[in-house]
């Protein structure tokens, strides 16, 4: 049974997608001209909004698809799908009164493109540039701790499958564009990741310079005034009591007798003990289990994305 359409208000036909997103089966498209995504399984949304993302017809790939705000609570365990972000958003019952300029701006994109815009259908920098255009939007990046570099592009990432492939692939095609002045480029921040994986999810800790283990424990430096001893807290305690290992006084006052000048660190490997006061930093990837040191980490600058010029005229060619 085909999903339920309604005649929203201006005559915007509004197709309610339900089934055919159980079964990943994309609707005529000529049916509505927008649909809203009537289904809580934010599994099956995402699978759909990804079907529709990479479809070669921009009657499909450039239709505006709504989520619903009475789903939004069912979807949010699932916010690292970002299905709001593979889509125009979310509408209040049904209501799209704010939205009617976007909608007709799109439909017209639509019509005038489908009949004389060619591209391959692996031509997805055409498609990325058209959807933008047609949205008005700038491509953004979303923080999402589930994305393999704990930033990502959503709709660009939605072409590729996997982790690495729609962080590497996802990149270039980006890249590309600045770099054939497509795309302006407005610069957010910088991250660091993993040299081998470009994972973002990465865990500093000190080491020790001599074995590199990093099993450390910190110890607190004693200086005792009278005889200009310096050595860490342990050495001076003798039960309850504080006692310079070197001249035998007690310590009673601290700022007085004596103070604490800073820390050292004890490597606590059996067969190293090593005591230093600089350790290195070391730095292991959580999603390859890489250890590298910090300089060897790939530097990676996070931009928006704006259409040039350029770009928007290579549209209409
Ligand atoms: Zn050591
Ligand atoms: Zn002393
Ligand atoms: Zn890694």
């Amino acid at each position: 049974m085909p999903d339920k359409i309604l005649n929203l208000v201006n005559g915007i036909r509004a197709q309610l997608l339900d089934d055919c997103i159980d079964r990943n089966e994309i609707p005529n498209a000529d049916n509505a001209d927008i649909w809203i995504i009537n289904n809580d399984k934010a599994w099956n949304v995402k699978i759909f909004l990804t079907s529709l993302i990479r479809h070669p017809d921009p009657k499909v790939f450039l239709k505006p698809v709504f989520l619903q705000k009475d789903l939004k609570k069912t979807y949010k365990e699932y916010k690292n799908y970002n299905l709001k972000h593979l889509c125009d958003g979310y509408i209040k019952e049904l209501d799209i009164q704010n939205k009617i300029p976007s909608i007709r701006f799109i439909l017209n994109f639509i019509k005038n493109i489908s009949a004389s815009v060619s591209f391959s259908e692996d031509d997805l920098l055409k498609k990325t540039l058209m959807y933008y255009y047609s949205r008005n939007k700038d491509i953004e990046f979303y923080e999402s701790a589930a994305s393999l570099s704990g930033y990502s592009y959503p709709r660009i990432e939605a072409y590729y499958d996997g982790g690495t492939e729609a962080y590497v692939k996802g990149r270039d095609l980006l890249n590309g564009a600045y770099k054939s002045d497509l795309l302006r480029r407005n610069y957010v921040d910088t991250s660091h990741i993993c040299k081998k994986c470009h994972s973002g999810f990465l865990n500093y800790r000190e080491e020790c310079p001599k074995c590199k283990h990093h099993n450390l424990q910190a110890r607190v430096l004693i200086h005792h005034f009278r005889c200009a001893y310096v050595a860490t807290e342990t050495k001076f305690w003798q039960g309850e009591r504080m006692v310079c290992p070197k001249c035998s006084m007690e310590l009673r006052n601290l700022g007085v007798d004596y103070d604490k000048p800073g820390k050292v660190f004890y490597c606590l490997n059996d067969t190293c003990k090593n005591e230093f006061q600089k350790p290195l930093i070391g730095v292991h990837c959580i999603n390859c289990k890489n250890e590298q040191a910090p300089s060897e980490l790939n530097l990676e600058k996070i931009y928006n994305y704006e259409l040039t010029q350029k770009a928007i005229s290579e549209i209409f060619n």
